[in-house]
C-alpha cells in the first residue's frame, strides 16, 4: 500500500471534529518558543478570534477578511485556521503571504514547529522528505503551498483553502488572481477565503475587499451605561460634537515651553464612552472586563453575510497612555516632514485605511527667513556660529558647472545658510570648502552624474559622494542584530583608480518632505539670509509633489518632481540628509515588523 493510499486510508476512518475552532484548538495547538503566552491556545485570552473563527466554520460563510493591529494575534488566527482545515476540512491551501522570502522565514521560524506539535496534523505530516520541502507539503491527496504574492504563485492551481496575509504590501490587482483561485470549490460550496493584513491605504484592493463584507469593528460595553461601543481611538461624544470621546488625556498635560509632557499625558490617559461619557481607567483590569463582555458591531444590513469582514485594533492589548504618547509623537514629526510615523500609526496600531492628505503644494511662495546677512560672512566665513555643531558643503555636478550650499548646523536641528552659488571648477569648489572650514569629509558631491568624475573628486579632495534613490528608506543593523530603517545607508567605500571612494545612499522623497517642512517653517530655524537672491529662492521652488502611481505597487503615490531650475533645492535636501546621519535632526528608527513575534494579547 502505497504513503498515500496508507493516509487516506487513515485519515476516512478518523472523525472529523466538530467542535468550535477554538476548542479544538485548546486541545490541539500547542504555542510554542516563537509567542510570548506559550502553551496550549486559550480563547479566553483573546475573544476577539471568537466570532472570526466561528464564522470560518460556518459552511455558508465563503469568505473572511480581518483588518487588525500588529501584534493582536491576526497571524495566528490564520495559522489556527490552516491547522485546523489540514486535520477536518482538508483540500488544496494555499497561504500567499508578502513575499516568497517571508514566507519561507515563517515556515521555517514558527509555523512548521505548530505543525509538528499539532498532534492530528503531525500524524498526516509525509514522512518522504521529498514530500515536506520548506514552503509545499504534501499530505497524500491534498497540499499546503506557502507563498509570495506574485502573479506566477497565483495563477493555475484550483485551491479549497486561500489563506491571504499582510495584503497591504501586495501589488495592486494580485488579491483578485488569488481570490478566484477558490472558483472550483466556491461552486460546491465548500471554499473558503481568509484575508488578514493591517489597514492599508484608503480605496485599495483590501480596503474595498474589507468594506465589501460585513464591515464589523470590535465592541465593548461601556461601564457607565452598558451600550456596546466599538473600542475606538477616535470619537466625539453623542450630541457634543466639540467634545473629544474615546482615548483622552489631559488637555493641560503641557510643559511650559507648550510642548506635551508625555509623563502626564500617559498618567491622564483614559477611555471616555461617546454615549454617556463614562470615564474608563486605562488599566489592565479594565482590558479584561472589555475582552470578557466584548463582541463585534452588528453586521451590515446590506450584505449578504457570505463575506464577514472584522477590525479589531491595539486598543484592545495595549496601554492607553503609550498608545495617546504615540499618537503625540507622530503628530510632532508629522509638522517637521516626517508622515511615517502617524501613517504607521494609523495602519499598524489603529488598523485603519491611511489616506494620503497632501495637496499638490504651490510652492509660488517659499518665503525664506533668517535676519542677518550672508554678505557678512564672505569676512569671517570660518568663523563658528553660536552653538554650531557641524558645518557642511553639498555640490550638485553638472555637466561644466558646479552648485554648492554651506550651511551650519545646531545640534538643536537648527541651520544658518553661509554660501551659496555656482562654481566654474572643482578647485574653485575646493576653494570654498577651505575658506569656509568646512572637514574635507563633510563635503559632498552629487553623484547620480558624472559618477567616474564624482569619485575622482572625492578621492582627490578627501570628499565624501551621495547617491540620491528612489528607495523609501534603508536596512541599519541595530544593536542585537534587529533591523532599523533609516533614511540614508551607511557609508560605503569602493575602489576606483586612485583610491577608494566613500559614498552614501539617501532616500529623496521622504529627505525633501523634511526640507520641505523646514522651508515652510513647521520645523526646526532653518535660515537663509535676507541676501539670499532670487536665484536661490527660484531654485527652492524647483520640485512640487505630484500624485502617480506606482510601478512597484499598483497604488498611487506622491513623489517630488522637478519643475524648474532646483539645483540648490537638490544641495539642501543633501544638507538634511546629511543632518539626519549625524543626528543633527531627531528621526523615527522604524523597527522590520516581521523580526518582532507576537505576544499574547490579554493577561489574566
Ligand atoms: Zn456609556
Amino acid at each position: 500500500m502505497s504513503v498515500e493510499n496508507l493516509q487516506g486510508w487513515r485519515r476516512g476512518w478518523a472523525l472529523p471534529d466538530r467542535r468550535p475552532i477554538h476548542d479544538w484548538a485548546r486541545d490541539f495547538v500547542q504555542l510554542g518558543g516563537g509567542y510570548a503566552r506559550q502553551g496550549a491556545f486559550d480563547i479566553r485570552t483573546c475573544r476577539h478570534l471568537l466570532e472570526p473563527f466561528e464564522a470560518v466554520a460556518d459552511e455558508r460563510v465563503r469568505e473572511v477578511t480581518c483588518r487588525a493591529a500588529i501584534q493582536t494575534l491576526k497571524t495566528l488566527f490564520v495559522e489556527i485556521c490552516s491547522l485546523w482545515a489540514i486535520a477536518n476540512e482538508p483540500g488544496p491551501i494555499m497561504w500567499t503571504q508578502q513575499d516568497d522570502e517571508s514566507a519561507a522565514e515563517h515556515v521555517k521560524g514558527r509555523y512548521r514547529n505548530l505543525l509538528r506539535n499539532c498532534e492530528p496534523v503531525a500524524r498526516l505530516l509525509p514522512k518522504n522528505k521529498h514530500d515536506a520541502a520548506t514552503c509545499e507539503i504534501y499530505f497524500g491527496d491534498f497540499y499546503i503551498i506557502i507563498n509570495g504574492a506574485n502573479l506566477n504563485n497565483l495563477q493555475s492551481k484550483s485551491i479549497r483553502w486561500k489563506l491571504n496575509s499582510e495584503c497591504w504590501l501586495w501589488k495592486q490587482g494580485l488579491l483578485t488572481h488569488a481570490r478566484r483561485r477558490v472558483s472550483a470549490y466556491a461552486r460546491d460550496g465548500i471554499s473558503k477565503i481568509l484575508n488578514e493584513s493591517q489597514g492599508s491605504q484608503d480605496g485599495d484592493d483590501f480596503d474595498r475587499l474589507w468594506h465589501d463584507g460585513t464591515s464589523q469593528a470590535w465592541s465593548v460595553q461601556c461601564f457607565g451605561c452598558g451600550t456596546f461601543q466599538p473600542l475606538v481611538f477616535f470619537g466625539r461624544a453623542e450630541g457634543e460634537a466639540a467634545k473629544r470621546a474615546c482615548v483622552v488625556w489631559d488637555e493641560n498635560a503641557k510643559r511650559d515651553n507648550g510642548q506635551w509632557d508625555e509623563q502626564k499625558v500617559r498618567a491622564s490617559t483614559r477611555w471616555l464612552c461617546p454615549r454617556c461619557g463614562h470615564e474608563h481607567t486605562n488599566s489592565a483590569g479594565t482590558r479584561a472586563k472589555w475582552n470578557a463582555t466584548g463582541r463585534y458591531s452588528a453586521p451590515r444590513s446590506d450584505r449578504d453575510g457570505k463575506h464577514r469582514s472584522f477590525n479589531w485594533n491595539a486598543l484592545l492589548a495595549e496601554d492607553l497612555g503609550q498608545l495617546a504618547v504615540e499618537f503625540i509623537q507622530a503628530g510632532e514629526f508629522k509638522k517637521r516632514g516626517q508622515i511615517a510615523p502617524l501613517r504607521d500609526f494609523y495602519m499598524q496600531r489603529l488598523a485603519l485605511p491611511w489616506r494620503n492628505e497632501e495637496q499638490q503644494i504651490t510652492r509660488a511662495t517659499v518665503e525664506l527667513r533668517g535676519d542677518y546677512l550672508l554678505g557678512e560672512f564672505q569676512e569671517k566665513a570660518a568663523e563658528r556660529i553660536e552653538n554650531e555643531a557641524r558645518r557642511m558643503m553639498t555640490i550638485d555636478r553638472q555637466r561644466d558647472h558646479f552648485w554648492a550650499v554651506i550651511r551650519a548646523w545646531r545640534s538643536d536641528g537648527g541651520s544658518r545658510l553661509l554660501w551659496r552659488g555656482k562654481i566654474s571648477t572643482t578647485e574653485q569648489a575646493e576653494e570654498v570648502r577651505a575658506r569656509f572650514g568646512v572637514e574635507p569629509q563633510l563635503c559632498f558631491e552629487d553623484a547620480q552624474f558624472s559618477t567616474a568624475q564624482v569619485y575622482e573628486d572625492c578621492i582627490r579632495y578627501g570628499w565624501t559622494a551621495l547617491h540620491g534613490s528612489g528607495e523609501d528608506s534603508f536596512a541599519h543593523l541595530g544593536r542585537g542584530g534587529q533591523k532599523v530603517q533609516k533614511f540614508f545607508s551607511s557609508i560605503k567605500q569602493t575602489q576606483v583608480p586612485g583610491g577608494y571612494a566613500r559614498y552614501m545612499f539617501w532616500a529623496s522623497d521622504p529627505v525633501k518632505d523634511i526640507l520641505a517642512a523646514l522651508v515652510a517653517g513647521t520645523s526646526h530655524p532653518w535660515e537663509c539670509g535676507r541676501d539670499h537672491g532670487e536665484e536661490y529662492a527660484r531654485h527652492l521652488r524647483g520640485e512640487i509633489k505630484r500624485e502617480r502611481i506606482s510601478k512597484a505597487t499598483g497604488r498611487s503615490e506622491w513623489r517630488w518632481t522637478k519643475q524648474g531650475p532646483n539645483h540648490m533645492w537638490d544641495c539642501e535636501a543633501m544638507q538634511v540628509a546629511v543632518a539626519l546621519a549625524l543626528q543633527l535632526i531627531p528621526s523615527p528608527e522604524k523597527h522590520d515588523e516581521n523580526h518582532i513575534l507576537q505576544p499574547a494579547v490579554v493577561g489574566h
